[in-house]
């Protein structure tokens, strides 16, 4: 499905990213695995893919670096030759009521989880607009739609990256690099365990589906926009969230 082409998943050595990259790999496509953090759960990644047959490497990076993100597309091209499919997934959560937001929780959140959308999608626009063929895929979240109370910065951040999938999406069309977004809902990964067993409630409560989604839940989405079956669709967000937000 994805033979022979290239893909690289920001923040993907654990959670929702790691599943996508075990996704996408196992449709064929070579995956970079991106990481800040552990080494370790990255080279892990890589290891599981290869193990059923799959071509990955690791690369760190922050993503909200302009020259780590410049490094990170070359290492990735000098290492595959191409770059087809960007996931920009890696996200952090500062969550604190308003009144309380320190400005550095603010920043922070807002650079890693916006800034890294932009800074990555114009690191890998050059290369794919060479290769005239190119997917991005940007992990946004439900509450960029709804809103959230105690998470102004995230909530901004997902917001904006809803707005910029559909500018880029306008602005990369004619270069037949097609960018899209899912956003997930309530997801069990390490960003999801802080929630008590109350809030846990809370949420069930509210999901027609009636159950927390997974990473593969949101890894399949992602699989589809990365593929041929997604070839006529572009600036869309596809909520992957059990039906919460319709
Ligand atoms: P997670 O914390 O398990 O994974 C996030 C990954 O991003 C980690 O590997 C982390 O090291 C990496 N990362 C953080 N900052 C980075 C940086 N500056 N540069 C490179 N990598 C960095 O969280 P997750 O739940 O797997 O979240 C993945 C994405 O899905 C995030 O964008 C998150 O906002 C989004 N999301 C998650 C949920 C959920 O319920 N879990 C819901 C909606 C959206």
């Amino acid at each position: 499905m994805l033979q022979d082409q290239v893909a690289l998943v920001t923040g993907a050595s654990r959670g929702i990213g790691r599943a996508i990259a075990l996704e996408l790999a196992r449709k064929g496509a070579k995956v970079a695995v991106n990481y800040a953090g552990s080494e370790e759960k990255a080279e892990a990644v890589v290891q599981e893919i290869i193990a059923c047959g799959g071509s990955a490497m690791k690369i760190q990076a922050d993503v909200a670096s302009e020259e780590d993100v410049k490094q990170m597309v070359k290492a990735v091209v000098d290492e595959f030759g191409r770059l087809d499919i960007l996931v920009n997934n890696a996200g952090i959560t500062k969550d604190n009521l308003l009144m309380r937001m320190k400005e550095e929780e603010f920043d922070s959140v807002i650079n890693t989880n916006l800034k890294g959308v932009f800074l990555c999608t114009k690191g890998v626009t050059r290369q794919m607009m060479k290769q005239k063929y190119g997917r991005i895929i940007n992990v946004a979240s439900i509450v960029g739609v709804s809103g959230n109370p105690g998470q102004a910065n995230y909530v901004a951040a997902k917001a904006g990256v809803i707005g910029m999938t559909k500018s880029n999406a306008k602005e990369l069309a004619a270069r037949n690099i097609q960018v899209n977004a899912v956003a997930p809902g309530y997801i069990t990964t390490d960003m999801t365990d802080a929630l008590t067993e109350e809030q846990r409630e809370q949420m069930l409560a509210l999901i027609p589906l009636k159950r927390l989604g997974d990473g593969e839940d949101v890894a399949r989405v992602v699989r589809f926009l990365a593929s041929e079956d997604a070839a006529y669709m572009t600036g869309q967000t596809l909520h992957v969230d059990g039906g919460m937000v319709m």
